[in-house]
This record gives structure tokens, C-alpha cells and sequence, in this order.
């Protein structure tokens, strides 16, 4: 392969097959760029080199957010409102979500470029394979669904989040309170509580603080398919999305690193406290000040499920990198409700013993 070729690749410009001029799509089994009519592979290169930018100068509209704004549009779904980023050569215009049609908005700034990504690791068909594993796993799940999952077809959408770094100083006061006990002579127990004051300053350095800013995936649902090995990241190429989608990001920069501050300010006060012994906190205030403030906007990939079950929609996700399945399944009220009298039936056990001895 020549040089220049090489760099076009890169660069996510490369849209032909160079043996055909077929269309290309990225394929996880592969890791590279895949002709839909010949099969031919187009390398892409992995750059490990992510480097983070700096928070107070965000306002850089280099050339590369340009270009992606260029080679990219935001789709809306009309049925279920998901603003969708897809390639401008991507013949797949269906809603990763719902499946339905989605058409260009006209009014959506397509915004930042992603700066990382962690590319699909496997493909549509393996992905249901491992769903279906996933599932054996779940206790509460109706049996009849783990037989034969109801599932409509698995999608593969990149679901973007921003990753913040700092460094902290922070200055804290507080007074915490200790429980003891002591036992008279007679034999009986009584609790004390005696009060000491902290006050200092520590320093901490904070990394890869994950905010995920979906507008169809909630926080408490994305901890469910996580962690993402972020060893895995890779510069961010146009390549990598083809074929798949990749939902425009809900909340701006500025709103997550307000998210991210708090999980920070959270960290602070838990490694600080965690350095007393002490049974309660009567009084606690700490003064943080953050210092080399960085971001970087990453897109980590996931599979969507969508299935119908007893007249019900689900929407359930798995982690297209780990094959890491998530909750938002249905639940059999048999097998929870043989749960609940298994355990009235050993806390009762339990009891039973602790009489008869
Ligand atoms: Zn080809
Ligand atoms: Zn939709």
C-alpha cells in the first residue's frame, strides 16, 4: 500500500475499495475497514497517542472539527427523537434505537469531534451470540426468555462521554465523633462518645473521570454495562464509525464537568475521612481548589437489544467491548418469589437454631 493511500486512510477520507471502489465499512473481527462487495481489507492505524486538552482553552475549532463536521450530519430519529452523528457514505440511515427512519436535522450543531475512541470488538453476530450467553446468567430473567430471547436485532452505536483529569488542593476543617464502650465491674456495657477536631490540607490528583452524555442511555444504566477498558483507547478516526452510529452528545462540555467536579469534591472528602477512625461526622467542610483542568471526548461502542415481552418494550445494552450485558430486563415473578420464601425460610432456620441452643 502506497504511502499516500495510507495517510488518506488516516485521515478517514478513504471512502472507495481500491480494488473495486465497493463500499467500506468497519469490521470487528477485522479491525480494519471491509468492501461490502469484494471483502477487501483497508488497513487503519491504530494511534495509542491520546492526549487530553485543556479545559480553560476549549474554544479551539481546529481544522479536524471542520472536517468532521464536514464529512458527518446529525440524523433525528422522528419516532424516537435520538440525534444520531452518521458518515455522510453510510447507506444505514435506521435509528440504532428504535429502529426506525431518521432524517438529517437541519438546526443540530454536529459539534466537537470525538477526540478517542474504543473501537466495536466484535460484530452483530457474535454480539447476539454473547447476548444470549449473557442472559444465562441473569437469576431473575423468565425461563421461557432464556430459552428463546424475543429479541429484535442488536445495533451497534457508539455512546459518547467526556473524560476529565485535574489535580486538587484542598483545605478542610470538621469535627468527628467516636463511640467506645466500657464494661463495669457488675457486668454492664455503656457507650461513650467522645468529640475531636481535623483540620488540614491534602492534595490528589484525579484521572479518566468518565461522564457519559447519552440522551437514551442513563447514568445508572451505562454503570451497568461498564467498565471499558480504556487501555484500548485509540485516536479517534471517521473509519471506525462506518457502519455504525454514533449518538450526538446530550449534555455539553460545561454541564458534565459540573458532573465530574461533584464525583471529584465526593472522592475528596471519602479519601480524607477515610484517614480517621471515627464512627460519625458531626461537622465536615472542605474548600477545593482544581488545577490543571483537562478533557478529552470520548466514544466507547455498545450493542442495543430491543424486544417485545408479554406486550412490553425493553431496551436493554451490552458492552461492545467486554460483551458485558446490562439490567433493564424482564423479571419472572416466580422465580423472585421463590427467592423471597427461600430466604424467610433460612432467616427462619436461623432463628429456630439460635432458640434451641
Ligand atoms: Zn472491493
Ligand atoms: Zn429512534
Amino acid at each position: 500500500m502506497a504511502d499516500t493511500q495510507f495517510e488518506t486512510i488516516i485521515k478517514g477520507t478513504q471512502d472507495k475499495c481500491s480494488s473495486c471502489g465497493g463500499h467500506l465499512y468497519f469490521s470487528p473481527e477485522d479491525q480494519s475497514l471491509k468492501c461490502e462487495s469484494c471483502g477487501g481489507l483497508e488497513k487503519i492505524v491504530f494511534d495509542h497517542n491520546n492526549e487530553k486538552h485543556n479545559y480553560e482553552v476549549n474554544s479551539e475549532i481546529k481544522e479536524e472539527h471542520k472536517k468532521f463536521a464536514e464529512e458527518n450530519k446529525v440524523f433525528k430519529c422522528s419516532s424516537c427523537g435520538a440525534n444520531v452523528v452518521l458518515n455522510k457514505l453510510d447507506v444505514a440511515t435506521r435509528c440504532p434505537y428504535c429502529d426506525s427512519s431518521i432524517a438529517i436535522a437541519e438546526d443540530v450543531e454536529i459539534g466537537l469531534r470525538p477526540d478517542s475512541i474504543i473501537p466495536f470488538k466484535f460484530g452483530a453476530e457474535k454480539a447476539s451470540k454473547l447476548y444470549k450467553d449473557g442472559l444465562k446468567k441473569k437469576w431473575f430473567l423468565p425461563s421461557i426468555f432464556k430459552k428463546s430471547p424475543p429479541m429484535d436485532e442488536i445495533k451497534g452505536v457508539y455512546v459518547p462521554c467526556f473524560s476529565f483529569d485535574a489535580k486538587s488542593h484542598t483545605v478542610y476543617r470538621g469535627r468527628l465523633g467516636r463511640n467506645y464502650t466500657t464494661t463495669s465491674r457488675n457486668g454492664h456495657t455503656r457507650t461513650h462518645t467522645t468529640y475531636f477536631s481535623i483540620s488540614g490540607a491534602r492534595d490528589f490528583e484525579h484521572h479518566d473521570i468518565l461522564v457519559e452524555t447519552s440522551s437514551h442511555i442513563d447514568q445508572i444504566v451505562f454503570n451497568g454495562i461498564k467498565p471499558y477498558n480504556l487501555k484500548e483507547l485509540v485516536v479517534y478516526n471517521d473509519a471506525f464509525i462506518r457502519g455504525y452510529s454514533l449518538e450526538h452528545y446530550d449534555q455539553a462540555l460545561e454541564n458534565c464537568k459540573k458532573v465530574a467536579n461533584s464525583i471529584m469534591e465526593q472522592t475528596i472528602r471519602n479519601q480524607i475521612l477515610s484517614s480517621y477512625t471515627y464512627s460519625f461526622v458531626e461537622s465536615y467542610s472542605q474548600n477545593v481548589s482544581l488545577s490543571e483542568e483537562k478533557y478529552s471526548y470520548y466514544i466507547v461502542p455498545t450493542y442495543s437489544v430491543k424486544y417485545k415481552y408479554k406486550g412490553k418494550d425493553y431496551l436493554t445494552y451490552m458492552n461492545g467491548q467486554t460483551g458485558k450485558v446490562g439490567g433493564g430486563l424482564p423479571k419472572s415473578p416466580v422465580k423472585i418469589t421463590f427467592f423471597v420464601l427461600m430466604l424467610i425460610a433460612i432467616l427462619a432456620g436461623i432463628i429456630l437454631l439460635f432458640y434451641y441452643f
